[in-house]
């Protein structure tokens, strides 16, 4: 299975929970601590991600990047989403 994972830009994520809906892992959850908006603020709380993309796609506001790590590859990849 190919192993993914994300990055969150933490500041202008506003807490809609929309990618941890649609999250078919269940690797996502809203933040304790609360961003400079004042938002609790979606992050990863699981080693399982795929790099499935839902939650990039889902974001209103492209607070997601989503990064792809092949086996075979030292390099970690971008996905357009
Ligand atoms: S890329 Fe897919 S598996 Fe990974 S956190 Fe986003 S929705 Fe979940
Ligand atoms: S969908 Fe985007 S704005 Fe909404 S909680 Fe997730 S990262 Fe934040």
């Amino acid at each position: 299975m190919i192993k993914g994972t994300i990055h969150v830009s933490i500041d202008i994520c506003k807490g809609c929970e929309l990618c941890i809906a649609a999250c078919p892992q269940e690797s996502l959850a809203l933040s304790e601590q609360i961003n400079k908006k004042g938002y609790r603020y979606a992050v990863l709380i699981k080693d399982n991600c795929t790099g499935c993309v839902n939650c990039a796609l889902v974001c209103p506001d492209a607070v997601i990047t989503v990064y792809r790590e092949p086996k075979s590859a030292k390099k970690r990849e971008a996905v357009e989403a």
